[in-house]
C-alpha cells in the first residue's frame, strides 16, 4: 500500500471558541485535494474537540493533543484514551517535544502512551526530534533512534502510527530544517511527517523529498496558509 500524504494542524494551547469556529469555517470552504490524496487531521485543545468535530467537514479528521497512559480513574486533570474513543476522536498526538520538555515526559512514558492509545483503537501521531544541543553534538540520529526504540519496544504493529520528526530547534522558531536534514532522518515503511516552522512558503520544497509523507504544522495551522500546506500533497 502506498503511503498517503498526511497533514496535521497542531493548534496547541491556542484559541477561543469563536476563533476555533472561524478556523474551521475557513477549512470547510477550502478546495483541497481529495481524501485519497491527502489525509488532513486538525488538533484543537481538548475543550474544543467536540465543537470542532461537530462542525468540521467530514473529509477532515480531529486529533487530541495528548491522552493518559492507562485506563482512566483517579488521575486528576487527565483525559483517557477511552474518553477520546467514546467521543469518536480517531487520532491523538503523543510525545510532542513541548510535553517532553515542559512536563518531563520520558521516552518510556511516551512509548507506554502510544501502546495504550493503540490498544484502545486510536491512531497515533508520535513525535520525536532532537534539541539544538543534541544536533550540534552530533547525536541527532541517536536521540531520534532512542525515542523511536522506546515506542517500538512497546508496540508490535505500526500500522496506526505516523511518526512526526520535529527537530526541537525548528519548532516555532522560523528555522525550518533543510529538506536534506529532514530526509536524513526518515526511514522506509512507517509514514513520517516533518514538523517545525512549516509554512505555505517552504512546504513544497520539503514535500518533494521522497521519504517525507506529510507535515505536522503548529503556527501556520491557525492561519489560512494551512490550506496551501494541504495542497502541497499534490
Ligand atoms: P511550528 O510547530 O509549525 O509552529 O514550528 C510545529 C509543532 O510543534 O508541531
Amino acid at each position: 500500500m502506498g503511503r498517503k500524504f498526511i497533514v496535521g494542524g497542531n493548534w496547541k494551547c491556542n484559541g477561543t471558541s469563536e476563533e476555533v469556529k472561524k478556523i474551521v469555517s475557513t477549512l470547510n470552504a477550502a478546495e483541497v485535494p481529495s481524501e485519497d490524496v491527502v489525509e488532513v487531521v486538525v488538533s484543537p485543545p481538548f475543550v474544543f474537540l467536540p465543537i470542532v468535530k461537530s462542525i468540521l467537514r467530514p473529509d477532515f479528521h480531529v486529533a487530541a493533543q495528548n491522552c493518559w497512559v492507562k485506563k482512566g480513574g483517579a488521575y486528576t486533570g487527565e483525559v483517557s484514551a477511552e474518553m477520546l474513543v467514546n467521543l469518536s476522536i480517531p487520532w491523538v498526538i503523543l510525545g510532542h517535544s513541548e510535553r517532553r520538555a515542559l512536563l518531563a515526559e520520558s521516552n518510556e512514558f511516551v512509548g507506554s502512551k502510544v501502546a495504550y492509545a493503540l490498544s484502545q483503537g486510536l491512531k497515533v501521531i508520535a513525535c520525536v526530534g532532537e534539541t539544538l544541543e543534541q544536533r550540534e553534538a552530533g547525536s541527532t540520529l541517536d536521540v531520534v533512534a532512542a525515542q523511536t526504540k522506546a515506542i517500538a519496544e512497546q508496540i508490535a504493529d505500526w500500522t496506526n502510527v505516523v511518526l512526526a520528526y520535529e527537530p526541537v530547534w525548528a519548532i516555532g522558531t522560523g528555522k525550518v530544517a533543510t529538506p536534506d536534514q529532514a530526509q536524513e532522518v526518515f526511514a522506509a515503511s512507517t509514514r513520517i511527517m516533518y514538523g517545525g516552522s512549516v509554512n505555505g512558503g517552504n512546504c513544497r520544497e520539503l514535500a518533494a523529498k521522497p521519504d517525507l509523507d506529510g507535515f505536522l504544522v503548529g503556527g501556520a495551522s491557525l492561519k489560512p496558509e494551512f490550506i496551501d500546506i494541504i495542497k502541497s500533497a499534490e
